[in-house]
């Protein structure tokens, strides 16, 4: 950290408290300078990796799941049924160790929830997912859910 006023990087803690259970808030003061300033510490959650199909990763980013499964399904489901698979996703990759997850695997998972809750955001959600080529796989997926 460094001072915000000289750039100095010797800063003294000269007062810690809790803000509440996940926050600390320090006061601090520039050795160089004496400036004082506040800085706020939060508890960080397990960082989860994920890897995307072109080998790449990244972090595990809750809110594109959530907003994935929010365009797939168009308002049908309510927020808290969409929090809830976020909630099992993440749930399913901490349990690795290390904590990481293929794209295809968070996919994956999804529809099996997305199956079980919502037929219509379901199949949107595959679509996209799956990269369906023409409607005939479309409809296959369609013909596969009258059965
Ligand atoms: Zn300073």
């Amino acid at each position: 950290m460094l001072c915000p006023k000289c750039k100095s990087d010797e800063i003294q803690v000269v007062d810690s408290r809790d803000v509440d259970e996940k926050t600390i808030r320090r006061r601090r003061e520039c050795e160089a300078c004496k400036f004082r300033f506040t800085s706020y510490e939060r508890i960080q959650p397990i960082k989860l990796t994920v890897i995307k199909s072109d080998g790449k990763t990244e972090n595990f980013d809750r809110s594109k799941i959530i907003r994935g499964i929010e365009i797939a399904s168009n308002n049908r489901l309510k927020r808290e049924q969409i929090e809830k698979i976020a909630d099992e996703v993440e749930a399913k990759i901490t349990q690795e160790s290390p904590p990481q997850v293929t794209t295809k695997k968070i996919g994956s998972i999804v529809i099996r929830k997305l199956k079980k809750m919502d037929e219509v955001s379901y199949l949107r959600f595959a679509s996209v997912y799956k990269n369906f080529q023409d409607i005939d796989s479309f409809e296959q997926e369609l013909e596969k859910l009258k059965k």
